[in-house]
């Protein structure tokens, strides 16, 4: 989900002036009515009973349905709710009713609405639609109580790889035995036909510290009652969203198996040292008077134009209002139970500029408390106009508003590979001129530098950031073309072995940049997904990883290993503040050579082992002949090839860099 419109947002947040300040508000009257922070909600169940409480200031009536199982069956019992506290309507059996499902149903404006699990089922059964009533305990894999994920002091410490459960599993080459599930993260020894690390172990062996996995909460689209037809979708389609998506666990109808399931993926994943990111959506939902909250509390969680209509600041047809008190504490609880309940690392919140800072800021306090270790980062942007304000929008330009959150930098992504969506556009890596600046920009994560003129940026024209903590460098996600295709569209002449020597470039410079890297998954064996820039349903043909591409394009699986171990090995490249950046990072002159940059960071920045690196990445289809001081080198990156502990050594002075490569030396 990312429509960028950072530069017309941009334009109407330096202008000052809303882009919609609405004559009329049809939503005002939400703001008198009472929010409910009780812990409660919607069902608690133990040896003293069943206590359901639904939120719905509004209705005119409430009631709870008992089902005995999660569909297609008639209720055994109905229970009529009771006016509670603060919008509260309350309901209760004496009976602990383990087994059983429920849904709700309020009376609105006269009317008896469809049932709905409810806006906190953390237990489904088959596609969502009843909520259960299981034992939280029995669901928890041995060795729960222990797990751990790893210890973070800063983001940028992390390196991030994006995945989608079925695209990293579900192809025969990945030697997995729970394609497409949850699972298939906890089958260690799986390889493809060369015998080749595939699934977790590959994950080890590239050495990511993260995965940053595509929505895993229970979403719309891919119907669970009907897994045989293999459908595919990414998820932003959020149905319920405190319980997992049930097409990735082995059995939909079982509530416990997709919580259970997911926890021993989380497992699996802490026992590797590796953390768990999970991507957010809240900023919209999947239907619009259906969903759950429509059917909960009628028009409170979103917002709507002056006309009454549905507000689309998503492009999916609502947005939702973080603005408001019961909506912002809906947010919150939710990603701290996710984090208390399963061991979450980090958040990635979609189109995150739909919500307000004051809730995101919220967001990192609140989880900060529950494991300092936590962070969030999300799409500073949003993918339509908001009725929010922009100066209370979570966008890239007010980062510095927020403490604790990180957001992308699409000045890094397109400055180095080409515009997002113009296929054809070459960018710095693969020798388009004129993005220079932009790419310093996102080498020293968008802060305030001395030798960087934010006036020449293409996306931006100030250092929105005040800290590299707050930045997120990528050339390639899960949206618009990946990289490989990306790189085959705009380099049209090209073989395949020159594509892949841009690829290296292009990552070696989000690699070694300041703020933290994030990569989407399978580039590192230089997968395609068949020129598809919208792949969210597109059948597993385009979408489905092949895992024997990691024997067909070995080198360039090295050359992410050894580039993600340089990383790893110097923290020069991960300075935590922006005053360190604009002292020890020092950019040589290379005005006069487009498509060439040069710099070093100097004084054992961060506490790195070298005095000095020195970083030089020539764009240009053409070697190009840079000076560096004389002095005994190790050369770490330089022709397209990497190694962390050095390729060779070098006295300095007149060196070559060879056409669209890096040239990375260290003393
Ligand atoms: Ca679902």
């Amino acid at each position: 989900m990312t429509k960028n419109i950072t530069t017309i947002l941009a334009a109407a947040l330096l202008g000052g002036s809303s882009l919609c300040a609405a004559a009329q508000n049809p939503d005002a009257k939400f703001d008198s009515w009472p929010a409910y922070d009780g812990t409660d909600l919607e069902m608690t169940v133990g040896p003293e009973g069943t206590r359901f409480t639904l939120w719905s200031p509004e209705a005119q009536a409430a009631r709870v349905f008992i089902y005995p199982t999660d569909r297609n069956t008639a209720a055994i019992d109905t229970l009529e709710m009771h006016r509670g506290d603060r919008g509260t309507w309350r309901a209760g059996v004496a009976e602990p009713l383990y087994g059983k499902f429920y849904t709700f149903s309020i009376k609105h404006n006269g009317k008896w609405l469809a049932e709905t699990p409810g806006v906190w089922a953390k237990a489904v059964g088959t596609n969502g639609q009843r909520a259960a009533i299981i034992d939280f305990d029995a669901t928890d894999p041995d060795g729960w109580a222990e797990d751990r994920g790893p210890v973070l002091d800063h983001i940028t410490d992390a390196v991030l790889y994006e995945m989608h459960h079925r695209d990293f599993s579900i192809h025969p080459s990945s030697g997995i035995v729970h394609k497409g599930k949850f699972l298939a993260l906890t089958e260690p020894g799986t390889t493809n036909d060369y015998g080749q690390a595939t699934g977790i172990d590959h994950l080890k062996e590239l050495g990511v510290t993260h995965v940053h996995i595509l929505p895993s909460y229970d979403y719309n689209s891919v119907d669970e009652a009907n897994l045989p037809a293999n459908q595919y979708n990414w998820g932003y389609d959020p149905y319920n969203y405190n319980a997992p998506e049930g097409s990735y666990s082995t059995d939909p109808a079982d509530p416990a198996a997709r919580i259970t399931e997911m926890k021993q993926m989380v497992k699996a994943l802490h026992d590797a040292g590796i953390g768990v990111v999970m991507d957010v959506v809240y900023n919209h939902t999947a239907n619009n008077d259906d969903s759950n909250f429509s059917l909960t509390a009628p028009g409170y969680y979103y917002r709507h134009r002056p006309d009454g209509t549905y507000s689309d600041a998503s492009g999916c047809g609502n947005e939702t209002a973080s603005d408001r008190q019961q909506m912002s504490d809906y947010i919150v609880n939710s990603v701290k139970y996710w984090a208390d309940e399963y061991h979450i690392d980090g958040f990635r919140f979609d189109l995150m500029a739909i919500h307000d800072t004051e809730t995101m800021n919220r967001v990192a306090a609140e989880l900060k408390k529950i494991n300092p270790s936590i962070f969030v980062y999300g799409e500073g942007w949003t993918a339509g106009d908001s009725p929010l304000a922009p100066e209370r929008r979570a966008l890239k330009e007010n980062v510095s508003k927020m403490e604790g959150i990180a957001v992308f930098s699409d000045d890094i992504r397109d400055a180095v590979k080409g515009h997002y969506s113009n296929a054809a556009d070459r960018g710095f890596a693969t020798g388009k001129p004129g993005n220079e600046e932009t790419v310093k920009i996102g080498i020293v994560a968008a802060t305030a530098h001395p030798q960087v003129d934010y006036s020449k940026g293409n996306n931006s024209k100030f250092p929105y950031a005040t800290s590299p903590e707050m930045i997120i460098n990528y050339v390639s996600c899960h949206d618009d073309l990946m990289l490989t295709d990306k790189l085959a569209h705009s380099m049209p002449e090209a073989d395949e072995a020159a594509r892949q020597r841009a690829a290296r470039l292009a990552q070696t410079i989000v690699f070694t940049s300041q703020g933290t890297p994030f990569m989407w998954t399978g580039e590192e064996i230089f997968r395609n997904k068949k020129g598809v820039h919208n792949s969210y349903k597109s059948p597993d043909s385009i979408n489905a990883i092949d895992w024997n591409l990691k024997h067909a394009n070995a080198d360039q699986f090295n050359y992410y290993r050894e580039l993600i171990a340089l990383r790893k090995a110097h923290p020069a490249f991960r300075m935590t503040s922006a005053e360190d950046i604009a002292k020890n990072l020092v950019f040589d002159d290379t005005k006069d050579t487009p498509n060439l940059l040069s710099y070093s960071i100097k004084n054992n920045a961060n506490g790195d082992s070298a005095k000095e690196i020195k970083v030089i990445f020539n764009g240009a289809d053409e070697a190009r002949e840079v000076k560096v001081p004389k002095g005994d080198w190790t050369v770490v990156a330089e022709d397209g090839t990497i190694k962390a502990e050095g390729l060779s050594k070098a006295q300095g002075g007149k060196m070559t860099v060879a056409p669209v490569s890096a040239l990375i030396l260290m003393r």
